[in-house]
């Protein structure tokens, strides 16, 4: 199908995005790397007559190290917080989890911005800024505000953000000391396909046993989870009893349904089996150092 015209503005600032998006209400959305929002204008699931290109403003797609962890602008693509040598020193599972994104091509357009916005429930992304406490800066006509990433997904293709409100940068801190974290896709079609599920651990260590674990899945429910009621693993180690009693807690927190790429019950299965190879490889890593 040929997509319908629309004008591009392009403002040179967020004032002006913002401006330009309470003025056309409805009729007008923002675009970042455009690889969601064309597809779905193509298809004709979705129309506007202006699009608002974020690319325009100046100065949104940088990546800069912060004293307490790291920046990264809405407009930075996938690609570049992938190769980031800040990123894969500083936040290694941030930069594996965008890598994993679809393909290549996806990944030099595709921006932070639009990937959070977009609120997917399989995105790959969310699950590893998750574990890691991310907070969105948001813009819009009522001004500047912080949202942690937590509270952000509401809903299937749903945010907190309101409209004519912009995500500006997600803000990152820096890892715990002694902790290690990981971030695991398992996709059930081709490896570059959506992720059936993803699962994204930390586990920090103290004298030989977990201080804390924390765990966040994509694509087992409307929103990425992150999960809850993990301080009873503080001071345990963590052998198949403790694996147990976390795998139950998972349990209870995720509500997956069947799509293309699994029925409910294989999506819980899968979500053990990958909370397991997460945990195991986190845990072989913090005994190597
Ligand atoms: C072939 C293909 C495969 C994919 N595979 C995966 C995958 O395996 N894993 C995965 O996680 N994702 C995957 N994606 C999704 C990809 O990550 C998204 O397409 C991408 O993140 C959207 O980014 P974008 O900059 O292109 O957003 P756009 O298409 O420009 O916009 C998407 C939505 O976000 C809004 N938006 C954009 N920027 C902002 C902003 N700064 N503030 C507020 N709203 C904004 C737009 O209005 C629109 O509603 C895939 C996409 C494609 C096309």
């Amino acid at each position: 199908m040929t997509i319908r015209s629309f004008d591009l503005l392009q403002p040179r600032s967020l004032a002006e995005a913002i401006t330009l998006l309470v003025q056309h209400g409805e009729d007008a959305r923002a675009i970042g790397g455009g690889t969601t929002l064309i597809i779905l204008m193509k298809q004709r699931a979705l129309q506007y007559r202006y699009l608002v290109d974020l690319q325009s403003i100046p100065g949104l797609n940088q990546i800069s190290k912060e004293p307490e962890g790291v920046r990264i602008g809405a407009l930075a693509t996938h690609r570049s917080v992938e190769l980031s040598p800040v990123i894969r020193e500083a936040l290694p599972v941030v930069a594996e989890a965008f890598s994993r994104v679809g393909n290549v091509r996806v990944r030099q357009t595709a921006s932070v911005g639009g990937n959070l916005a977009h609120a997917d429930y399989r995105l790959d992304p969310p699950p590893a800024l998750l574990i890691l406490g991310a907070e969105i800066s948001a813009m819009g006509p009522n001004g500047a505000r912080k949202i942690p990433l937590k509270d952000f997904f509401r809903g299937m293709y749903e945010t907190a953000l309101e409209p004519g409100e912009l995500l500006v940068d997600v803000k990152i801190p820096s890892m715990p000391a002694k902790s290690k974290a990981v971030y695991l896709r398992y996709s059930a079609m081709s490896a570059n396909d959506w992720p059936c599920l993803g699962v994204a651990a930390m586990v920090t260590r103290e004298n030989g046993r977990c201080k804390e674990l924390r765990l966040a899945l994509g694509g087992v429910a409307a929103t990425p989870v992150l999960v809850n009621g993990l301080t009873f693993v503080k001071d345990q180690l963590l052998d198949e009893d403790v694996m147990q009693q976390i795998l139950a807690v998972v349990d209870e927190q995720i509500s997956p349904f069947s799509d293309l790429r699994g029925s409910e019950w294989y999506k819980r299965q899968m979500t053990q089996v990958f909370i397991r190879r997460a945990i195991a490889q986190l845990d072989s890593q913090l005994i190597e150092g």
